[in-house]
């Protein structure tokens, strides 16, 4: 990680400096850490003046759309030639919260043959070479929280008000799955305790990602743990899978299932779980462990994903059916009785 490093302050505050126009960038699927540390960025960057834009692949989730900022967030798919438009007139381009072309999805051609300077700022293993400059640090709890870093570090932290704040707090939150996991270290504290100084109120940023969920998103969970729940005992692991025609059934919008994977991991003696969700025109897969078993090396080799090592995804484009009997198979090679 190049944190305390003057060249990289000066290199970033000579680009930002010199560019009229900046543009935030995250992963396809956009999740909590993705938005915000993108329009974290983005209300920094306005704060000080500048014009930036914020650019998602795809659609994301309705939890997330109460953030200050969502309204101005350029969807790609929707808007696919303003994106593309705004993209080939930026000066930099920030990378946050993933490090390889693919996951900036149906994005990836345009984003590649992109002038810009390109910075990445991301908590991934195993990044790509895909960025001019990079701030990474593997350890910590998610890109928002490297986002209050980075600005730490190259800024001005007098700029970053209470909209930045609880962008970075609902990045970190997410990430963590509310403070249980990834969240060891006590600088993730550190920064927390410096976002609540700038004014955030935390109970209602919670109550605003995990209190807003629909009737038939909470009996699709019932349904989900009660019928689509298979435990394997003898190898501590655990699956729960959902077709195109349960969705239906249960009114599934974006984000509904978000979570679901933690649960089985509450069994005792389950440390390793898989979610298979069926698309139109494809399987995406999300897997989660406790302890030491690393999801990131099964999906990569598995599932044309990748992750963290307790929390990985990837896809399938073989049926359902046969993506879950394709992961049971493997289970026997991957998971030995002393580990
Ligand atoms: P989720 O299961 O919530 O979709 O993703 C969990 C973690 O795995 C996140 O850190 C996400 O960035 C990563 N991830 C999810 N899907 C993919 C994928 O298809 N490819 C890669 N490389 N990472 C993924
Ligand atoms: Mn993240």
């Amino acid at each position: 990680m190049i944190t305390d490093n003057l060249r990289f302050k000066k290199e970033v505050n000579s680009r930002i400096s010199g560019s009229e126009e900046i543009v935030l960038l995250s992963h396809v699927n956009p999740d909590g850490d993705a938005i915000g540390s993108a329009l974290a960025l983005y209300h920094y960057f306005r704060n000080k003046g500048k014009k930036c834009t914020v650019i998602m692949p795809n659609d994301y989730p309705d939890y997330l759309k109460w953030l200050p900022g969502s309204d101005e967030i350029i969807i790609f798919t929707k808007a696919k030639n303003e994106a593309e438009n705004v993209l080939n007139r930026a000066g930099i381009i920030f990378l946050l919260d993933f490090n390889s072309p693919e996951r900036a999805g149906k994005f990836m051609d345009i984003l590649l043959s992109a002038d810009a300077f390109k910075i990445m700022i991301d908590h991934h293993p195993d990044p790509t070479d895909m960025a001019d400059i990079a701030f990474i640090d593997t350890l910590s709890s998610s890109t928002s929280e490297l986002v209050y870093r980075f600005i730490e570090n190259t800024g001005d932290l007098g700029m970053a008000d209470s909209d930045v704040a609880a962008c970075i707090y609902t990045g970190i939150m997410s990430d963590t799955g509310s403070f249980n996991y990834n969240s060891s270290q006590s600088e993730t504290y550190r920064v927390l305790s410096e976002l609540l100084k700038k004014g955030i109120d935390k109970d209602y940023i919670y109550s605003m990602v995990y209190d807003n969920f629909s009737e038939s998103r909470m009996k699709l969970l019932g349904y989900c743990l009660n019928e689509k729940m298979v435990v394997f005992p003898e190898y501590g692991a655990a699956y729960i899978s959902l077709t195109i025609e349960e969705k239906k059934r249960y009114n599934y919008i974006r984000g509904d299932s978000e979570g679901f994977v933690n649960y089985p991991l509450s069994i005792k003696g389950v440390d390793f779980v898989a979610f298979f969700m069926e698309n139109d025109d494809h399987v995406k897969l999300s897997f989660r462990s406790k302890g030491k078993f690393d999801t990131n090396v099964f999906a990569s080799e598995n599932f044309n994903g990748g992750g963290h090592i307790n929390a990985s995804g990837g896809e399938s484009k073989q049926s359902i059916g046969d993506t879950i009997n394709k992961f049971v198979a493997l289970l026997p090679q991957y998971i030995t009785k002393d580990t």
